[in-house]
């Protein structure tokens, strides 16, 4: 059986801040990681190996993006990927969410044509739309659910433990099918010594846009139906004023006053 973890190389979050002149974001000097919900996304991958060994399930992580996102997917080899294959080109720079969506898609179907299981991030900490695994799905044909956070396989169906406001929903789809992860009780494990030296040696291959036959006109910046007009941080809230609540007659005749002065109140 192939699973497919499809991993997102992002700047720490936490991180990066927005030029106020220009709108673009400060990059320089930033930390790219694996995107979490990507390593939720292989952590379930190594699980399912470990769960059902009779399938014999190689687990293969596939990127997109610069040369230095080879990096996330070293870091997929270190935590039970069995092969790494990133997407690099400047054909696709400049690709809005539909073009990194075919671009990924097109990885998919010619490197491994034969996948049962595509696991995503639900989302990415830095673009945040959480559309390019949906996109992926329909793309390929095949059935998707989002939000998971436990994944079983039964024969030829993927069972799915998914998240939703007010619990959890169980659902299942035929194979092949492409599933989000959400955290539920995966983790973000630090790869023991041996699996790190081990992760050295194993395939790690670069592919171009010609490599893949991709159609130049189906990528890039040109093949892109959204444009990004402008980025921006909204300007920083003062502190407000907190009312000191250990006596609440006292606290609530405050809160009255203000809102009465302010204009909030219609006496
Ligand atoms: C007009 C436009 C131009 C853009 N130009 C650029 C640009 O020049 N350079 C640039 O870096 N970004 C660019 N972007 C942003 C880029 O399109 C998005 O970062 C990308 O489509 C992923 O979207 P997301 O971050 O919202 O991912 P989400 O949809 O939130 O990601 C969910 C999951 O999808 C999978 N996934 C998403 N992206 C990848 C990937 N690249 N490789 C593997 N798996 C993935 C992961 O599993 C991830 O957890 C541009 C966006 C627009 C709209």
């Amino acid at each position: 059986m192939k699973i497919v973890v499809l991993a997102k190389q992002v700047p720490e979050a936490d991180k990066v801040a927005v030029d106020p002149e220009t709108g673009t974001l400060i990059r320089e000097g930033v930390t790219s990681i694996l995107n979490p919900y990507c390593e939720y996304a292989l952590d379930q991958a190594a699980k399912l190996k470990v769960d059902y060994p009779e399938l014999e399930i190689e687990v293969i992580a596939i990127s997109m993006g610069p040369p230095q996102a080879k990096m996330a997917l070293l870091r997929c080899l270190e935590l039970g990927a069995d092969k790494g294959y990133l997407l690099s080109d400047r054909k696709f720079a400049g690709s809005d969410v539909w073009a990194t969506s075919t671009a990924i898609k097109e990885g998919v179907a010619n490197l491994v044509p034969e996948f049962d299981l595509i696991l995503a991030g639900k989302q990415a900490i830095d673009g945040d739309t959480a559309q390019v695994p949906a996109e992926i799905a329909e793309q390929l044909g095949v059935p998707q659910i989002t939000y998971g956070v436990d994944v079983k396989i039964n024969n030829k169906r993927v069972e799915v433990k998914r998240e939703v406001e007010t619990g959890y929903q169980i659902l299942s789809a035929r194979m092949p099918a492409l599933v989000t992860m959400s955290k539920g009780n995966n983790i973000r494990r630090i790869p023991s010594m041996r699996a790190v030296l081990d992760a050295r040696k194993k395939p790690l291959e670069v592919f171009s846009a010609d490599d893949l036959n991709i159609d130049e006109e189906k990528i890039g910046l040109s093949a892109s139906p959204t444009q990004v007009d402008k980025i921006f941080a909204p300007p920083s809230k003062t502190g407000g004023e907190i009312v000191d609540g250990s006596d609440p007659k006292v606290a609530a005749r405050k809160l009255f006053e203000y809102l009465k002065v302010n204009g909030f109140l219609r006496m």
